[in-house]
């Protein structure tokens, strides 16, 4: 069949289904973005592997175990009609929805089979309405923009501020969020890892961006958003966008397709594992708001696994902007991206936020004739501590650093790596 003819048939279906289900526009749109540009298709495999690579590897997965990780989030609101310019307290109720599935805090985890409850995942990923911008003054997090654009589609002009849209913030510190009129039909789609700097992040429609305002059942539980961000994090649909396919994810359970509305547990089809059958009310599949409610924690390893060294988003490990004392109108602390390979894949850092002891911990080899030194900075720049590393575990007191945001830096040879320590 042409190209045409598929694009027609896939079209209509869509159209007579659209009122009924979900409709994430990612699969689409990176399907689009595939067949514009096949060279992109190396860049999301490279990511995909990446993933997959920490994902099995527990020494690498070790390094961002089980430390919060804190993302900065700035909201473009791109608005035609006043209706759609969504009140502060319809931004603040999705982060909340946000912070409460990825922490597995959300009311609703009550309702998660007994079958699978002890898969569920406290994935340790935070949300911050961004308090600090790319040229280092105070923030809201949120930008408020008039559009001429009725509604957008899924090919990215809201991104774009020549297209009606809004330029995104620098994606290697700030997860993007636009929120806009999709039309109705598109609820919302992803950037994946891989994809170009200028278009990464989350797109959601205004009428299903978080649970109060202008919200739309049975989208009105904000957890489109966490869907769309779940695969900015890497994670694949649940069925993995194929019959009986693969999420790339151990301790989901093959489904057959997706879901929509609110199935019966157990809903069994002929590629079910066993009698419990469809983890329906995960949080990427396609059912109704109030009936997703949780991530596994294999889903958790994947998620986690970008921000491991050398992986798409580490450097949010060393991003400052969720921390509003450090807006002083300046660019804001350098982060230092120096790619450190080996041997730092065996060193652990803890505990973080600091106590009053911070441990350096060589689980991997030590090389004693290499000198380590160790230095920690204010983010003024200033060095606040000076030692070497001596042994296997090297701990170093920090009991008399003020609250806040430091940088540990230990120089091994010509190899640095650099980590963001924060004492509270
Ligand atoms: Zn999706």
């Amino acid at each position: 069949m042409k190209f045409s003819s598929v694009f027609i048939l896939f079209f209509m279906l869509e159209m007579s289904v659209a009122q009924a289900q979900r409709n994430c526009g990612t699969a689409g749109y990176i399907q689009q973005l595939i067949t514009t540009d096949p060279f992109i298709k190396n860049s999301f495999n490279k990511a995909a592997a990446q993933i997959t690579a920490v994902s099995n590897n527990s020494a690498a997965r070790d390094i961002v175990a089980d430390e919060i990780i804190n993302l900065p989030v700035v909201i473009h609101i791109l608005y035609n009609t006043s209706i759609q310019n969504i009140s502060l307290a319809q931004v603040q109720s999705q982060l909340t929805v946000l912070n409460n599935d990825y922490s597995n805090l959300n009311a609703d985890r009550i309702n998660t089979p007994t079958v699978f409850a002890t898969l569920v995942a406290d994935t340790r990923i935070r949300f911050c309405l961004a308090q600090v911008d790319p040229q280092g003054r105070r923030t809201t997090g949120i930008i408020r923009k008039y559009t001429k654009t009725d509604f957008f589609s899924p090919e990215d002009a809201m991104k774009y501020a020549a297209q009606g849209g809004d330029d995104a913030w620098d994606c290697k510190r700030y997860l993007n969020i636009w929120v806009c009129n999709m039309g109705g039909r598109t609820l919302g789609y992803s950037s994946i890892p891989g994809g170009p700097a200028a278009t990464d992040g989350v797109v959601i429609s205004y009428d299903v961006f978080g649970t109060t305002g202008n919200v739309r059942s049975p989208y009105d539980k904000g957890r489109t958003a966490t869907h769309e961000t779940g695969h900015w994090l890497g994670l694949k649909h649940i069925w993995g966008d194929a019959i009986c396919g693969t999420d790339d994810v151990d301790d989901t359970p093959v489904q057959q397709y997706y879901n929509y509305g609110c199935p019966t547990f157990p809903h069994v089809t002929n590629c079910s594992p066993n009698g419990n059958g469809d983890m329906y009310m995960n949080f990427m599949d396609f059912t109704n708001d109030d009936c997703m409610n949780l991530f596994t924690k294999g889903q958790k390893i994947r998620m986690r696994a970008l921000f491991a060294e050398n992986n798409i988003r580490n450097s949010f490990l060393l991003s400052f902007a969720c921390d509003s004392t450090l807006a002083q109108g300046g660019a804001l602390p350098a982060i230092d991206t120096t790619v450190a390979v080996q041997p730092f894949a065996g060193l652990k850092i803890y505990p973080n936020p600091l106590q009053s002891i911070v441990t350096i911990e060589y689980i991997g080899e030590l090389k004693a004739s290499v000198l380590k030194t160790i230095n920690i900075f204010n983010v003024t720049g200033n060095k606040v501590y000076s030692g070497t590393v001596i042994s296997a575990k090297t701990n170093i007191n920090t009991a008399g650093l003020a609250k806040g945001v430091y940088i540990l830096s230990i120089q091994e040879g010509a190899t640095r790596i650099t980590k963001k320590l924060i004492k509270e």
